[in-house]
């Protein structure tokens, strides 16, 4: 395949494409605004916490080099604190995925791949890219995907309000990467927790720089409790932070945390966003094409850590395109059936992401209940993270949603 195709930023989804053109023999640029080193070096950017499904794309291109190191992911539990008994939850269950999951850090994973892209050959280019890159990029290129996540750049896609809900963030998010945490047992898990007008804390096993940690990932309500991160200025504050949200709210999590320490002194985050769809062609002043992917054009919440395998599914969806394509000139017509396609299965993942963001309705609340009752529905909602379209028609509709809960109830019985 001779031909030249550019991909902005050497992120999850940037990097993914680019070793997978270059492996099909395409010339590939690939523009970074942060050299390996710099990565490295920088702060955490995610818990990217990544499901089997995802996980096998990395697989088909080879790109799967943490399998031995990262320590597994074994399954999904949620508990919901009970409002007046301190101590005590009113939901409590977990339930092993089919397949592990794994959360390998970006500052591990992205220099990596950038190092291979480089070392096969790839033309990497360390750039701030904005509208003039974009001009020459695309005069010498077949095709200029812009894979830049929240980069300032994205924003010259125009927002696609019938497909975002949401104007403003409705999560404050905060990172805290350590160690020293007592694990889950039986089996190690994404443990969810959700304190009703508050916020949700999760946190699982991961593989960081200097090896095997446990990523806290703190969603607060903006303006409420869990929403005093600018307070504090130094890293050991946010680890007091994170210790004094888990003491006041979920002590069975403080319990597991009195040994942890800080991974590193970047080993912290925090900020928000707005989640956002944006229309996937970017006209530039020449007229030419710029076509956006992953967290570009469809950046979710955090809530339900999917945004990464988002990213390594649309590179799939738009890899598969490109190939199939067989040289044809890239168009505007191209482009949107082809984010069509990545939509037919995101738009289920933004509706059962953008549905967390808010109190949940009562037929939500009855069915996180019953999973307490039947492990095969725990099962299905925890497995559904792999796949999030498996969550409808039952988790917008009330009498699906009851009809799935009966049935897994009597098989319990
Ligand atoms: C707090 C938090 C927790 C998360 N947890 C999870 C999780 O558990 N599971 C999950 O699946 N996802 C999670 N995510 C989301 C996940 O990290 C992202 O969705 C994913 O990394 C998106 O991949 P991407 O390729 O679209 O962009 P990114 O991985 O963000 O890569 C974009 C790259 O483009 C570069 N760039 C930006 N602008 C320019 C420019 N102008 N020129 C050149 N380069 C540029 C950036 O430096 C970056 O390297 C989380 C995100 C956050 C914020």
């Amino acid at each position: 395949m001779s031909q030249r195709i550019a991909i902005v930023g050497a992120g999850q989804s940037g990097l993914q494409m680019a070793l997978g053109l270059q492996a099909r023999g395409c010339r590939v640029t690939l523009l970074s605004n942060r050299t390996a080193d710099q990565i490295r070096a920088g702060k955490v950017m995610s818990s990217q916490c990544m499901f089997d499904r995802a996980l096998q794309t990395e697989r088909d291109l080879g790109l799967n080099w943490w399998d031995d190191t990262c320590p597994p992911v074994e399954g999904i539990g949620l508990a919901v604190p009970h409002p007046e008994l301190r101590g005590e939850k009113v939901i409590d269950w977990a339930a092993p995925l089919h397949r592990p999951a794994q959360a390998v850090d970006q500052r591990l994973k992205m220099p990596a791949w950038m190092d291979a892209f480089v070392a096969r050959g790839g033309d990497l280019r360390i750039v701030d890219v904005g509208l003039d890159e974009l001009e020459t990029l695309t005069s010498e290129h077949d095709l200029v995907l812009l894979a830049a996540g929240k980069g300032e750049i994205v924003s010259r896609f125009e927002r696609d309000a019938a497909r975002s809900p949401f104007n403003t963030p409705q999560r404050a998010l905060a990172l805290t990467y350590v160690t020293g945490m007592a694990p889950r047992t039986p089996f190690s898990r994404v443990c969810f927790n959700l304190i009703p007008g508050v916020g949700e804390y999760f946190v699982f096993p991961a593989l960081t720089l200097s090896g095997p940690c446990e990523i806290m990932v703190f969603e607060g309500v903006p303006g409420g409790d869990m929403d005093r991160w600018s307070d504090a200025r130094t890293p050991e504050a946010h680890l007091e932070e994170s210790l004094r949200i888990l003491r006041t709210y979920l002590p069975w999590e403080a319990e597991r945390c009195e040994r942890i320490a800080l991974t590193d002194a970047n080993g912290i985050l925090s900020g928000r966003f707005a989640p956002t769809v944006r229309k996937p062609v970017l006209t530039l002043p020449s007229g030419r094409l710029v076509f956006g992917m992953a967290d570009a054009v469809v950046v979710n919440d955090p809530i339900t850590g999917q945004g990464s395998n988002n990213a390594a599914k649309c590179c799939k969806v738009y890899l598969d395109a490109i190939l199939a394509h067989e040289g044809r000139p890239y168009d505007a017509g191209w482009m949107n059936a082809t984010f069509e396609r990545y939509w037919q299965y995101a738009g289920d993942v933004v509706n059962w992401t953008n549905s967390l963001l808010t109190p949940p309705p009562p037929h939500i609340l009855g069915l996180l209940g019953a999973a307490g009752q039947s492990p095969s529905l725990a099962s299905r909602i925890a497995n559904g993270f792999d796949n999030p379209p498996d969550f409808f028609p039952w988790w917008t509709d009330p009498i699906a949603c009851q009809q799935l809960i009966d049935q897994q109830l009597a098989k319990a019985a």
